[in-house]
């Protein structure tokens, strides 16, 4: 089946869900669609204390509050993954799994993931002790021993939330003990946690089930096995671009380029939230991109 909408939306967290919002304002058609649950990250918060004119929601919450808000706007949010995309005379030809779709824009929305260690063992013990959620998984290792690997602000967020339900949480770090970074200070002050910095994740160990894990020290090289249950490796995030190979759409290290109009070099393709190669990653500015971006579809496809 081929959809022929004016603009497509790739990825309905914030920043697309923002951008359905303003589309739904114009005459333009389009679709806005999610390789899963909508929301994105806010499904995996658990607190939010920094977007403006709420006090304190969960992520969850502030997820069902958007989708409503589109839902009452009647847009529907289809569930595809967007697999690739190439270049026609008409605009854009769109792969998913589920549809293709041809279109005059593209709204790019799809964030990113968590970048995973690549060593042997990890594929098989993933959700068999290795997870790189907290808030989703934390509760199987309540009272368990635990490993978090952690070397900024995203991964020592994590660990906090694992810190009230784990035995002992096990904090590694490649990085130096850094007091200025808050986060770090308050786990290293928490009764439960034990830190180890200077170290990387050299195994995970365990055939069914992970029951540990082999460290290595950056500095003499030595290996320590810490007993544990669960692993949470956070590593750093890896954006969501695999779709745009076949586009020469300018990236920074796999984050999308744009002007400040939420444009990318592509003449059709703009770019919005956490995919976006900017300074501040969070919800507030993930929905500024979208209406940005949004606004600016509007506006180019108005002087056609
Ligand atoms: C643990 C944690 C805590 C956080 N706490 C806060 C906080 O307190 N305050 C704050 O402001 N920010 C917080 N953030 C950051 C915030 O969640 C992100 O900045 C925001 O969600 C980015 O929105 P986004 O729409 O750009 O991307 P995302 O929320 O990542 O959404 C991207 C969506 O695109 C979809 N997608 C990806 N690839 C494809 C594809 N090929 N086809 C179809 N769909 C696709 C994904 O399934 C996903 O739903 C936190 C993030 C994390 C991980």
């Amino acid at each position: 089946m081929i959809v022929n909408k004016d603009v497509l939306i790739i990825g309905a967290g914030p920043a697309g869900m923002s951008a359905a919002i303003y589309l739904s304002r114009s005459k333009y058609t389009f679709s806005i669609i999610d390789k899963s649950a909508a929301g994105g990250k806010l499904l995996i918060t658990t607190r939010i204390d920094n977007y403006p004119g709420v006090k304190r929601i969960s992520g969850f919450d502030l997820a069902n509050l958007l989708v409503d808000q589109l839902k009452d706007l009647n847009i529907k949010i289809e569930h595809d993954e967007i697999i690739d995309c190439e270049k026609n005379d008409k605009g854009f030809f769109v792969k998913g799994r589920n549809s293709d779709y041809q279109v005059k824009k593209i709204i790019i929305s799809t964030g990113s993931s968590n970048k995973k260690t690549g060593l042997k063992n990890e594929e098989n013990l993933i959700g068999k002790g290795i997870s790189y959620c907290a808030v989703c998984d934390g509760f199987f290792y309540r009272n368990k021993e635990v490993m978090v690997f952690a070397n900024e602000t995203k991964g020592y967020l994590e660990a906090l939330y694992l810190t009230d339900l784990v035995k002992t949480l096990y904090l590694v770090s490649d990085k130096d003990e850094d007091d200025s970074l808050e986060n770090l200070k308050i786990l290293k002050n928490k009764d439960n946690v034990i830190f180890y910095p200077y170290y990387k994740i050299a195994d995970f160990i365990g055939d069914e089930y992970l029951t540990g894990v082999k460290i290595k020290s950056l500095k003499d090289g030595e290996i320590k096995t810490l007993e544990v249950e669960g692993c949470f490796p956070f590593e750093g995030d890896i954006p969501m671009n695999y779709f745009l190979r076949k586009l020469n759409v300018s990236t920074e290290k796999g984050y999308i380029v744009t002007d400040i109009n939420m444009k990318t070099n592509e003449e059709g393709i703009y770019a919005a939230g956490d995919i976006v190669n900017k300074s501040l990653k969070q919800i507030v500015t993930a929905c500024s991109d979208g209406a940005i971006a949004a606004t600016n579809v509007i506006k180019s496809l108005n002087s056609k």
